[in-house]
């Protein structure tokens, strides 16, 4: 926030300030599901709904779990809400007493550090490798009997890192040994690159499946980030006690919205894949341009990040990113948002024009 109040200052200066901090596709909401929303509100179906959903949202989202990731789910292990981001926040809710410990792996979307927080938990950040990878190993030692849950987060924002199915498993293996709950945010998951296949710990087996609660939305995969409609699949109790929550907080999420979600889930998907290949060719140009003037940077498997290291002799990403906005003029996000440290995090959810000037400034910048 403070980036942007900068960033903002220095674009009123009259300098153009190149913006890489975006969290959401620049495109807009496809044709189709803006008139979805239309038919919706010609149909005069704007009245409460349910707090976990409508019925035929609920089913849409069983229907995408059937032909996407082969895994069945009913009705009522489903809800819907204002965002994953209140979904995340209904787990904390429902599946944190005071005091009560989730482990979480870092560098993450700080989202999840805070809502547990709010839950009057205790977010455990465990540290990985310099891969960035999550190894069962790295979480082993942190599991107390206050441990509740472990989040994951594949594709990964900021890193870019999707976990193969081995590490998948090796997690949901200690999640069931040890009956804590697996919350898995796939919120980039059809934001895949070259061999990327991405699995989601639900589909692993049944028993994984009892104790994983899926967080999804609509917000990146179908451009739709202001809609606000996140949704949840998980053990029955866990969905029941968030909407209860939802019930006496917000009541639900827009109904328009929602029969807009509807018309996502089912309908044509062209857009995604659309978006999707427009993303891979803009990481192809910018990873390859970032290595070509030196910057030290690994291929992200998926999202739309890429998560550079900090030039050699720099050891704030605060400062270093504070210094390109004054000096270069180029928006970024620095690794310690993220509660990692040495990286920043670029955006490549913008125009190949903003990423090639970004490049040639930051060659000029760091040569
Ligand atoms: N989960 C992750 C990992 C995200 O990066 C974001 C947004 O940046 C969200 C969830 C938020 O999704 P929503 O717009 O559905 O609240």
């Amino acid at each position: 926030m403070a980036m942007a109040a900068k960033a903002a200052a220095i674009q009123q200066q009259g300098h153009k300030v190149l913006n890489l901090t975006l969290g959401e596709p620049d495109f807009e909401t496809p044709e189709h599901l803006k008139e979805a929303a239309r038919r919706a509100i010609r149909d005069g179906k704007t009245r409460y709904t349910p707090a976990s959903g409508i019925p035929e949202l609920r089913e849409a989202i069983c229907e995408k779990f059937r032909r996407e990731n082969d895994l069945e789910y009913q009705p009522a292990e489903v809800m819907v809400a204002v965002g994953a981001k209140q979904i995340l926040y209904n787990i904390c809710m429902a599946i944190c007493d005071p005091g009560d410990e989730v482990l979480v792996p870092i560098p993450v979307w700080q989202t999840f550090v805070e809502q547990v927080k709010l839950a009057e938990g205790k977010p455990v950040l465990v540290e990985l490798g310099s891969d960035h990878r999550v190894r069962r190993a790295d979480l082993d030692p942190h599991i107390t009997a206050r441990t509740r849950a472990i989040f994951l987060n594949s594709p990964n924002n900021p890193t870019g890192v999707v976990m193969d199915p081995d590490e998948v498993r090796a997690v949901a293996e200690l999640a069931v040994e040890r009956g804590i709950y697996l919350i898995g945010d796939e919120t980039y998951e059809h934001f895949l690159y070259g061999d990327a296949r991405h699995v989601i710990p639900a589909a692993l087996d049944e028993e994984v499946k009892r104790w994983t609660i899926e967080v999804n939305t609509v917000s990146k995969t179908y451009a739709m980030t202001g809609w606000r409609v996140g949704y949840a699949a998980g053990p029955a109790e866990v969905i029941s006690a968030m909407a209860a929550l939802m019930g006496q907080s917000t009541t639900q999420t827009a109904s328009v919205s929602q029969w807009t979600a509807v018309e996502a889930l089912t309908g044509p998907q062209d857009c995604v894949q659309e978006m999707v290949g427009e993303f891979s060719k803009r990481r192809e140009y910018f990873i390859n341009g970032l290595h070509r003037i030196g910057v030290e940077c690994a291929w992200p498997e998926g999202a739309f990040y890429a998560y550079p290291s900090l030039p050699a002799g720099e050891s704030s990403s605060l400062d270093f990113s504070d210094r390109l906005l004054t000096e270069a003029h180029i928006a970024t996000v620095p690794g310690a948002d993220f509660y990692g440290e040495g990286n920043l995090r670029l955006s490549y959810a913008t125009s190949m024009d903003v990423l090639s000037e970004a490049l040639e400034r930051l060659e000029r910048y760091l040569g």
